[in-house]
């Protein structure tokens, strides 16, 4: 059989090998460990990301933005989705997500906002669909 040395410890091994059994539970090991680092890592952009926009949300800047918008279509939906709108119009969508790059950029922009009532809302966001959202069963219990 041929060998070769083993990369780390040099020790030889069988030729098809990468590493020792010794060298290869270590390299596995860190292995594990760079993956971990690394989702680690996404894991804090990404919550750094969520704060971003938790922020945005709250800032003044939105607020008034999508006020102004709620009082321009004086409160009406503009989404119209189909038979289940309400009509009434009590939050600002973004048509461009802000999470997206594009959509962070027109935050604030007028064409890139939407009043809709909370109904067509979660048409708009299917995956938010599953979430029981109070605002939905509010508004069908006042208009009854
Ligand atoms: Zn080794
Ligand atoms: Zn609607
Ligand atoms: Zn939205």
């Amino acid at each position: 059989m041929a060998y070769k040395p083993c990369p780390r410890c040099k020790k030889l091994i069988p030729q098809g090998m990468t590493y020792c059994p010794d060298c290869k539970l270590i390299a596995d090991r860190e292995r594990q460990e760079r993956l971990k680092e690394k989702q680690k890592r996404y894991n804090h952009s990404r919550n750094q990301r969520n704060q971003q926009y938790r922020a945005f949300y709250h800032s003044k800047a939105w607020k008034q933005m999508s006020r102004a918008r709620l009082s321009f279509t004086d409160w009406r939906c503009e989404a119209h989705l189909d038979k289940g709108c309400t009509g009434l119009a009590v939050e600002v969508h973004h048509i461009k997500p802000i999470q997206t790059v594009e959509g962070w950029e027109h935050r604030l922009d007028w064409d890139n906002l939407e009043a809709v009532c909370t109904h067509c809302h979660n048409l708009r966001h299917p995956e938010k669909l599953h979430k029981s959202d109070p605002d939905v069963i509010d508004l069908r219990t006042v208009r009854k």
